[in-house]
């Protein structure tokens, strides 16, 4: 589906086959001499199928093109260099595009050494990442030359409109929105979901990514949007989100600090079994691997923010670590 959103402004909808994201947006912005494209699709041949005859409907110039990212994530960045116009640009946050040229490189980027420790078996941690729905990604070609890496502010004109970059990390280190400010529109990314959460997970190298993400959703309320446009599914009432989300975040911190008061010496990957969430269990009643990937990431970031603010301590047990109340 294709929805027009302002004068040569379009939300793409792409199908996230296997992904519980469902769809991604995509958004395409006709301007004069170039075309921008804001978020592309996992790097298959499904998307890139999808997302072609979406772009090619609405009359697309394939060389004119260059992309924006909003976060440096493979559904978000997957299919860049199948739709970059030769010469053109990448635009994405400074910090996302450090983090993605050393992910390509296969230099970073690394979550195993932590989950193993905090509780992640072998066997769970081989069936982890050897699922979802990257299984299916194909080569990656990329181009350093291609990136130009954004700072706060940064702008974009896109000839249908300019846009300014707002940093808000929490999501990924770099995570990014764009801004309108003449017409009130935000494209918020993986910042604002309507209909799921953002997952927030820990990062090598951020201390705190959940105090992160919650101190970006404050400094997101002094926009003024009367349109938000999300990464994922479709949009909704921006502050009004922000708030829901700031609550939801309040509430999980009391749930992990309930269980580890119940049930002290717990790992993070038992705590995260323990934590309620929606989503269907396999047919033994147990998380699908790659569920359970997101689902101690997500509870490792609040334990992280827990252990900083004192609320929990952690326990350098062995074989894994552990938490109990302080
Ligand atoms: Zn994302």
């Amino acid at each position: 589906m294709i929805y027009e959103i302002d004068r040569n402004i379009y939300r793409i909808e792409v199908p996230l086959a296997g992904s519980p994201l469902g769809i991604l947006n995509a958004y395409y912005f006709r301007g004069g001499e170039e075309d921008f494209l804001m978020d592309t699709g996992f790097n298959t041949a499904a998307c890139e199928a999808s997302l072609r005859k979406s772009l090619a409907s609405l009359g697309y110039r394939p060389e004119r093109l260059n992309i924006i990212n909003t976060h440096l994530h493979a559904d978000h960045t997957g299919l860049n260099h199948w739709f970059l116009g030769k010469g053109r640009k990448i635009y994405i946050s400074e910090t996302d595009h450090q983090r993605l040229l050393m992910h390509y490189k296969n230099a970073g980027f690394k979550r195993g050494d932590r989950d193993q420790r905090e509780g992640a078996s072998p066997d769970l941690f081989e069936n982890m990442i050897n699922f979802g729905p990257e299984k299916s990604r194909r080569r990656m070609e990329f181009d350093e030359e291609s990136f130009v890496g954004l700072e706060d502010g940064g702008a974009i004109d896109t000839g249908a409109c300019t846009l300014r970059l707002v940093l808000v990390p929490g999501h990924t280190p770099g995570n990014a929105m764009y801004y309108i400010p003449e017409k009130k529109v935000m494209f918020t990314g993986d910042h604002v979901l309507f209909d799921i959460t953002p997952n927030i997970t820990f990062w090598p190298g951020v201390e705190n990514s959940l105090q992160d993400y919650l101190s970006s959703l404050e400094y997101s309320k002094r926009f003024e949007v009367e349109l938000a446009l999300p990464g994922h599914r479709k949009p909704g009432d921006y502050r009004a989100r922000i708030d829901r989300i700031l609550l939801h975040h309040e509430h999980r911190l009391a749930e992990i600090v309930g269980i580890v008061g119940n049930e002290p010496g717990l790992n993070a990957y038992e705590i995260a079994r323990r934590m309620r969430w929606r989503i269907h269990l396999d047919e033994n009643g147990n998380f699908p691997p790659a569920q359970m990937w997101f689902a101690a990431g997500e509870c490792m970031s609040h334990l992280d923010k827990l252990v900083i603010d004192g609320k929990v301590q952690r326990v350098d047990s062995k074989p894994y670590i552990t938490y109990r109340l302080p």
